[in-house]
């Protein structure tokens, strides 16, 4: 692996640092993105520069945002004479992707940190209009949950809010021993691909967000008992939800429609 000697620094556990050393999973997670000519590649958490390195030989440019600044100057060292490496040292979490992106979609890619997983995933959706797709690895856990259908168990708050802007495409498995140190949990990769906020059709992000977290805080409750915050019986009703229902048999577009309906709704 190109520039391997530059990293000193022992993997941290506090940042989630779980080097992938799987050649073949490389392989596979660089063949899955298939970097393109003109590509505007961005990558959380380079860390040792697993995926980095392959895609930077193929992409030959590639901006990358990382927070251990043990990590920064080997990962510049590394890059000399393979490409065009932007640093970006900050907490991804404070990254404004809207002004990363500009006028561009961007492609991000990234073997996050699983602590910070799905607030990392929350954070990168509110600017998912310039983002043209997202590889991410995570725990398996965590994207069984995301392409979760309803009617499922784990159909629930981030099954809906992802699907509702996202096509969630689990594409393959990886084990712990493909990493240094191997996590405590299997992993998989899944691509997101944002959808055309116009098809989706949210009109009140803020009310679909409050119904969404509602429906699922007591999802043995039904929606009638669940949503008595933000509504009433009669409302589900006139908006074709029966209020017996519970929030995991609920399609995304369903939440979708009753965010709607409440927000038209006069106060
Ligand atoms: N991409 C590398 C690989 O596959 O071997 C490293 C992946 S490791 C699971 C996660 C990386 O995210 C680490 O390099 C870690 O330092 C970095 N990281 C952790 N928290 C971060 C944060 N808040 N912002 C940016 N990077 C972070």
């Amino acid at each position: 692996m190109c520039g391997m000697s530059h990293f000193k620094a022992p993997p941290k556990k506090n940042l989630g640092q779980h080097f992938l050393t799987d050649r073949s999973i490389i392989e596979h997670i660089v063949h899955s993105v298939d970097p393109k000519p003109g590509d505007i590649l961005v990558e959380i958490g380079p860390g040792q520069g697993a995926i980095t390195f392959p895609l930077l030989k193929k992409n030959g440019s590639l901006t990358v945002i990382e927070f251990d600044r043990d990590l920064i100057t080997p990962l510049s060292e590394a890059a000399h004479g393979i490409g065009e490496l932007t640093i970006v040292h900050k907490d991804v979490l404070q990254v404004d992707f809207g002004k990363l992106a500009g006028e561009n979609h961007i492609r991000l890619v990234g073997n996050l940190p699983y602590n910070i997983s799905t607030p990392i995933l929350f954070h990168v959706l509110e600017h998912c209009t310039q983002v043209r797709d997202m590889h991410f690895m995570l725990q398996k856990e965590v994207v069984d949950r995301m392409a979760a259908e309803p009617g499922s168990k784990i159909y629930g708050r981030l099954s809906v809010m992802l699907q509702a802007v996202c096509e969630v495409i689990p594409l393959f498995d990886v084990p712990p021993q493909s990493f240094n140190p191997p996590p405590k949990v299997d992993s998989a990769v899944v691509r997101l691909i944002p959808r055309d906020p116009a098809q989706v059709g949210i009109r009140d992000a803020v009310m679909f967000a409050a119904v969404v977290r509602d429906a699922f805080g007591q999802r043995r409750k039904t929606l009638r008992n669940a949503l008595s915050r933000l509504c009433t019986g009669e409302q589900l009703q006139a908006a074709g939800i029966k209020p017996e229902t519970r929030a995991e048999q609920l399609p995304v577009s369903s939440f979708v429609h009753l965010a709607n309906f409440l927000s038209d709704a006069p106060a």
